[in-house]
């Protein structure tokens, strides 16, 4: 007979891909996600991408883990084992949580006690909700007691954060990417929103379509171009170049806002004086950009009465990030484009909560709202909330930590939701560090590449399974929703890591998420007048927000920077090669992202039913002429090897991308682009050159 169809009940939350932040709709029967549907968030009004509204069904896929498992005893760890699941798999026993928590939380304790607590590290999560980073820094902080605590924001903008937090005293965005509706002029530099922010950028098409100028700079062309006015398509690396002959040029013009200059900003003088050697007719052939398309576009930037700059990881991603940085950080400053409607700082965030995991902690060197770990008011103060003495040592970042396990100096790691045996560079070196750990415990979805290597691996919550908040490229934290149940024996994250301190002494009671917010809203200042209750109530609130029934400032520092005597400081930054520039073994430049359908080290996007249609394989990208010039036809199979290791794969043709440059996704298991990359970090942001590396690529032999 009929039986009348459960009624679909649509659950409010926010999409877990990417910075932008799109609130979604989950509409629910029978306990799975039918239709994923666009609501009017302040960030997407109503849009969603094609991740948002089709990536989803990972959730339910075969291989979810719904067991905790445990290391069978004897079975070796083999770096081989990320490739091979299968192999992985059978070196795993089911267990008892009762178990597997006792073993996790044995293990730690033992190197923390025997070889102290430097010898133990943790990786958290931006794709977890700001409770969890904000629990997983204080449990490494005050359960493990070191500050080796970090997560993927340091192989995403860390140094664009440094860059900023020096020049103007705070990390995040002065101003929305909706901001772009007043901006006169868009300045778009190392970023690539149709694929990698895909709701942000037809904000950005929005803006041109009511008449803004945008200006895109990038070595790779994109579709955004179309919409462009000016094109700057510069020299892989050569960011600094650029920017400083764009500086030269309103400096040496007097173009720069002086009144402005005169009245918040300090450094220009050096800043003059630095720039002086940089005239565009200098820089022309290192840059690759005619000297008169610069100095029509600084002019033109100049004149702006409001342009709005935007970056991504071609800015960031690389060992001058933080010059990089600086430069831009610069040029908006002198022409005042910081602090006004249709103005301001944007480092486009990548994964859905960086902006609030990095918030809440979850930062080697930075407690709770950036302070310095060993600034002693701050340190005092956290000891006081915590009632336990803290490390003022800053820990090791993420790189750093996979060295320090390669020399046998960390034994111990706790990774939730991350996967470094993807996501780090230079892989071979990273998987063998992570084998040569005494003790790793993953918690995840999925036996991800990492947690083919773990003792302990416990199985947790996907997003639309959890309540939580997370906090968007924008500054505006959002309320997500439980959609569904939990599968099997899998629990939510949030009691696992509670479940965690507990067994290594800590008296933690927290049972809901909404606990945790009051307490972060104790040692975090930014999220004054936001509360769980108004959360759930608005479902999106922008910090900093001036009292609990006023709308945020969308932008912000319109008469002072947080700095300690108000003003900014402008830091020049000096030109110099790539850390691997092309030679007669390795002569292409090989760079590396993401692509619009798939999402990081694709543990997730992959098991999702309509991306891996649309997508189902690793391909690397040449332009046209290179892939005739290497014999090759669109769709054969090419190797690509660098220093650090050799992949191989379908080439796929890319008029967009200039003659000598490889592109290639870092979403595939089978082909790792991190095989090839170079490991050599940013000295400031510690943050690698994921977007430059020098490669040879030739046909691949077929057998
Ligand atoms: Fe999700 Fe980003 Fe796409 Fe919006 S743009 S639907 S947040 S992946």
């Amino acid at each position: 007979g009929h039986r009348a169809a459960a009624p679909v009940r649509e659950v409010a939350s926010v999409c877990p891909y990417c910075g932008v932040g799109c609130q979604v709709g989950f509409r629910v029967r029978d306990g799975r996600i039918e239709e994923v549907v666009g609501r009017d968030g302040p960030a997407n009004q109503g849009r969603l991408c094609v991740k948002g509204r089709f990536g989803f069904d990972y959730l339910a896929h075969p291989d979810r883990l719904t067991t905790p498992l445990v290391r069978i005893d004897g079975a070796a760890k083999d770096p081989a084992d990320c490739l091979d699941p299968a192999r992985a798999r059978a070196k795993f026993r089911e267990a008892t949580w009762e178990e597997a928590m006792g073993r996790a939380a044995s293990g730690l304790l033992r190197i923390r006690d025997g070889a102290g607590p430097g010898a133990l590290a943790g990786f958290g999560s931006a794709k977890g909700s700001n409770e969890e980073a904000y629990l997983f820094q204080k449990l490494v902080r005050t359960g493990f007691g070191t500050n080796n605590v970090d997560h993927c924001t340091r192989l995403c903008h860390a140094s664009s954060v440094a860059a900023l937090l020096e020049g103007i005293g705070s990390g995040a965005v002065t101003a929305p990417f909706t901001a772009v509706k007043d901006a006169d002029l868009i300045f778009l530099i190392g970023a690539r929103p149709t694929e990698n922010h895909p709701v942000a950028a037809t904000f950005l098409k929005d803006a041109v379509a009511r008449g803004a100028m945008l200006v895109t700079a990038d070595p790779r062309g994109s579709a955004l171009d179309r919409c462009a006015t000016e094109v700057l398509r510069f020299a892989p690396g050569q960011d600094v170049a650029l920017l400083n002959a764009m500086l030269h040029v309103i400096l040496a013009e007097n173009l720069h806002d002086a009144a402005f200059v005169a009245g918040r900003v300090d450094g220009i003088e050096r800043l003059r004086s630095h720039v002086a050697a940089y005239a565009p007719e200098a820089m022309e052939a290192r840059c690759g950009v005619p000297a008169d398309q610069i100095r029509r576009v600084a002019r033109r930037y100049a004149a702006s009465p409001a342009a709005l700059t935007l970056w991504g990881m071609g800015i960031s991603q690389s060992v001058h990030g933080t010059d990089n940085a600086r430069a831009l950080i610069a040029l908006a400053l002198v022409c005042g484009h910081v602090g006004k409607p249709g103005a301001g700082l944007h480092p486009l965030r990548g994964q859905n909560n960086v902006q609030g995991a990095s918030d809440a902690g979850l930062i080697p060197m930075m407690l709770p709202d950036y302070h310095r770990t060993d600034d002693p008011a701050a340190h005092a103060a956290m000891e006081a909330l915590w009632g336990v003495a803290l490390d003022p040592r800053p820990g090791l970042t993420v790189v750093e930590i996979l060295e320090a396990a390669g020399r046998g100096e960390i034994r111990g790691m706790f990774i939730m939701g991350e996967n470094p045996a993807m996501s780090d560079p230079d892989l071979a070196h990273a998987r063998a560090a992570l084998a040569r750990l005494d003790h790793l415990v993953v918690q995840d979805l999925f036996l991800t590449e990492t947690a083919a290597l773990a003792d302990v691996v416990l199985p947790a919550s996907a997003w639309p399974e959890k309540d939580g908040t997370v906090t968007n490229s924008n500054r505006t934290v959002q309320m997500g929703r439980a959609a569904v149940p939990l599968p099997g024996g899998a629990r939510q994250d949030l009691s696992i890591i509670v479940d965690l301190a507990r067994r290594l002494g800590l008296p933690w009671t927290y049972a809901h998420p909404r606990e945790v917010f009051a307490e972060m809203a104790q040692a975090m200042p930014s999220l004054a007048n936001i509360t769980w209750e108004r959360l759930a109530r608005q479902n999106a609130v922008t910090y900093p927000s001036p009292a609990p029934d006023a709308p945020g400032r969308e932008i912000v520092f319109a008469d002072r920077f947080p700095t300690p005597d108000g003003r900014a400081r402008l830091v020049p930054a000096g030109v110099s090669d790539p850390a691997e520039a092309p030679d007669a073994d390795y002569p292409f430049m090989l760079t590396t992202g993401r692509a619009l359908e798939h999402w990081h080290t694709g543990a997730m996007t992959r098991r999702a039913g309509v991306l891996d249609a649309l997508e189902p394989a690793a391909t690397v990208s040449l332009a046209p002429a290179e892939l005739r010039r290497l014999g090759v036809a669109p769709g054969d199979r090419v190797r690509v090897t660098t220093r650090r290791g050799m992949v191989e794969c379908a080439s796929r043709a890319d008029p967009a991308l200039p003659d000598g440059m490889v592109f290639l996704p870092f979403a595939f298991r089978e082909a790792a682009a991190n095989l090839l990359t170079d490991p050599r970090l940013d000295p400031i942001g510690h943050i690698p050159g994921f977007k430059l590396c020098a490669a040879r690529v030739e046909a691949a032999r077929t057998r």
